[in-house]
């Protein structure tokens, strides 16, 4: 047996990503995330150790989208006591934002199923205008400047993945959902979920969801860029929605959430990214396109 069969035996028999990582769905951020590298992504599951904290721009960026969310949405308690009470919320959340008439909607709850691959998320915003539904990502800067291709491609992946589920939201498959998020669709919901919801089952809010009418999306999505240190928004780049565009980096992610091929590290055209990657020292892949270079005379 050579090398490449020995790797292809392994890699064949090893339990897939998706049931390794994750418990059966994955957030938006986790393609998002691989989209800048996978390899990192991969790292980050099986050497947490190794990653830094996170930095206190981040810290101040959630500060910063809670401020706005506060500014727009009202918040009330609800006990949950099973995980279809925290499922339901979210349906509910979402039905609310879609019904309701205010020009701005924050931290809307978005799901559903691409491809293969059932995602959860939050949208920053719904801008609304005579009945048009526009998605808009607030991304804040430590400085006013705009960050390079790289990461707006994430974050154009990011509005264009809210774009496509949103439109699929009446459709959701109710059945192959909950058989995924393992809940049971006919459990009664817990006392102060059905005093909030007003239904007493996961299936009813389901059905509420499919029955809702199809929204209209704007095809161009919004990403507003805001600097920190001014607390002021210094950007606001329109995004053509490009849903082949879309399509082509969510199989490629699907790929490997299912088993069918390793994680992949970044391009030597991208290397500068393991200059700032908690796990640079040990990534193998890194070493390994060092050495590929090396032996091939161009280092
Ligand atoms: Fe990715 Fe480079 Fe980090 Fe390896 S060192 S995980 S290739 S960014």
């Amino acid at each position: 047996m050579n090398d490449c069969t020995n790797y292809f035996f392994l890699f064949a028999f090893s339990e897939v990503p998706i049931d390794k990582w994750r418990p059966g769905y994955l957030w938006v951020s986790h393609l998002t995330s691989q989209l800048w590298c996978e390899q990192q992504m991969e790292y980050g599951f099986s050497r947490p150790q190794l990653a830094s904290p996170d930095p206190p721009q981040m810290v101040r960026g959630s500060e910063l989208h809670l401020a706005r969310e506060l500014e727009s949405e009202e918040y009330v308690d609800i006990t949950v006591q099973s995980d279809e009470d925290v499922f339901a919320i979210k349906i509910f959340n979402l039905i609310n934002h879609l019904n309701d008439s205010k020009e701005i909607s924050r931290e809307v709850p978005i799901f559903g199923w691409i491809q293969n691959i059932f995602l959860m998320g939050k949208i920053d915003e719904i801008q609304r205008k005579d009945n048009l539904l526009k998605i808009s990502e607030f991304k804040t800067r430590k400085k006013a400047f705009l960050p390079g291709k790289a990461q707006q491609d994430t974050h154009k992946l990011q509005v264009m993945i809210y774009q496509y589920l949103m439109s699929q939201i009446s459709r959701l498959d109710a059945k192959r959902t909950c058989d995924k998020l393992q809940l049971n669709p006919e459990k009664k919901l817990g006392e102060d979920v059905i005093k909030h919801t007003s239904v007493e089952t996961l299936r009813d809010l389901l059905c509420i969801l499919q029955l809702q009418p199809q929204v209209t999306l704007s095809d161009k999505l919004l990403i507003e860029y805001s600097c920190q240190e001014q607390d002021a928004v210094f950007a606001k780049i329109d995004v053509a929605y490009d849903e082949t565009w879309m399509l082509e980096k969510v199989e490629k992610c699907q790929q490997y959430w299912l088993g069918q091929r390793p994680a992949e590290g970044v391009d030597i055209e991208e290397a500068w990214k393991c200059s700032m990657c908690d796990f640079a020292d040990d990534c193998a892949w890194r070493i390994a396109k060092v050495k590929e270079m090396q032996s091939s005379g161009n280092v």
